[in-house]
């Protein structure tokens, strides 16, 4: 059967979901081949296994740590001519994606970036993406190479299957390719909560909210609902919420599961980082504010009224 390679996402060993969701996009196409590189790259066998990996090839070196971005190109061009695939697919983010472009490059492929679903097709995998803030939906197929696609956090469920999961070396020779160098590191503080891209609830506070401190209504409601907190540009432009929080055209696209806005009025930069969201639920106390055109569930209201109720029902219920 015809193999799909699917770079690894993770962390010391830790796969992140956005790699499991790869894995069931690419047992449409064929079977699994893995590739996990770096620092605990043997310890992700048993998860990618578990969700359909029949190999996985595995490499670490020192180079994966030093520099940034091409080794990893380097390491994921010899597992595609190592197993000629027939197709590559990679998570969408910031790094996902210029490792997909430069392994295109280099491996004379078409790329397409940011696909919310692959399906196979008679001619090679079709890509859709959500264009336009979500206006559009297109559907696309590579016409040269081997197809490299790069698939946003949330775009599939997560399946075991359980496969094989063969460990093996990959040979890895490095190149000279432009690089940049690592000088330092350190360790963001974490809130506890998950990544903003990846989270499969995701509770977001705009200029209704008012002021930094009164953030921390939103931030309880997201631990009730074990969510990430995002931010609109207003707030972070206020200097309520960091940028990193930032949802839209200028921060983080999100697709969850469940999308929560308060205080957000829905203005088309907004709107384009999260309206490929299953679930869109707004609180506004404006009925007339854009937002409310695409939800799933609206409520007119004060957040500062309605959202600690919403926090205390949800924990009465969990018990
Ligand atoms: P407002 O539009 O001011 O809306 C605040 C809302 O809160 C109102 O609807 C009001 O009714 C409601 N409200 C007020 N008080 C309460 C209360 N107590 N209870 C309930 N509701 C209340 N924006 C982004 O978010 N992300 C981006 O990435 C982004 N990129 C941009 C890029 C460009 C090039 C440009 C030009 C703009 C960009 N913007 C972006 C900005 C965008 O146009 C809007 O200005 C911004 O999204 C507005 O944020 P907001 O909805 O929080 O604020």
């Amino acid at each position: 059967m015809a193999e799909v390679l699917v770079y690894v996402d993770h962390a010391d060993g830790a796969v992140r979901k956005p790699t499991l969701e790869l894995l069931t996009l690419a047992r449409r196409l064929g079977d699994p081949v893995a590739v996990a590189l770096g620092p605990g790259a043997a310890d992700t066998a048993g998860a990618l296994a578990e969700h359909g990996a029949v190999r996985v090839l595995t490499a670490d070196a020192p180079r994966f740590g030093e520099v940034l971005v091409t080794p990893k190109v380097d390491a994921l061009k010899a597992a595609l001519d190592a197993v000629s695939p027939v197709a590559v697919l990679v998570p969408s983010s910031a790094e996902g994606k210029e490792i997909a472009a430069r392994l295109a490059v280099r491996a004379d492929s078409g790329v397409i970036t940011d696909a919310v679903d692959v399906t196979a097709g008679d001619e090679g995998p079709v890509a859709v993406q959500s264009a336009f803030a979500a206006s559009y939906t297109t559907k696309s197929r590579i016409t040269r190479g081997v197809p490299v696609i790069t698939v946003k956090p949330n775009s599939a469920p997560v399946e075991p299957a359980p496969a094989a999961g063969a460990v093996a070396d990959l040979e890895v020779a490095f190149g000279d390719a432009p690089a940049a160098r690592v000088v330092e590191r350190s360790e963001r503080a974490s809130s506890g909560r998950p990544d903003l891209a990846e989270a499969a609830i995701v509770v977001s506070g705009g200029r209704g909210v008012g002021s930094a401190e009164n953030f921390s209504v939103i931030e309880t409601l997201a631990d009730s609902l074990g969510a990430a907190v995002g931010a609109s540009r207003a707030a972070v432009d206020a200097g309520w919420y960091p940028h990193a929080h930032q949802v839209g055209q200028t921060g983080t696209t999100v697709s969850p599961q469940l999308y929560v806005a308060s205080g957000i009025s829905g203005a088309i930069q907004h709107r384009a980082g999260m309206q490929t969201s299953k679930t869109i639920v707004a609180i506004n106390k404006d009925a007339e504010a854009p937002i409310f055109d695409l939800v799933d569930y609206g409520v007119v209201g004060d957040l500062f009224d309605v959202v600690p109720q919403l926090t205390e029902e949800i924990n009465t219920r969990k018990g």
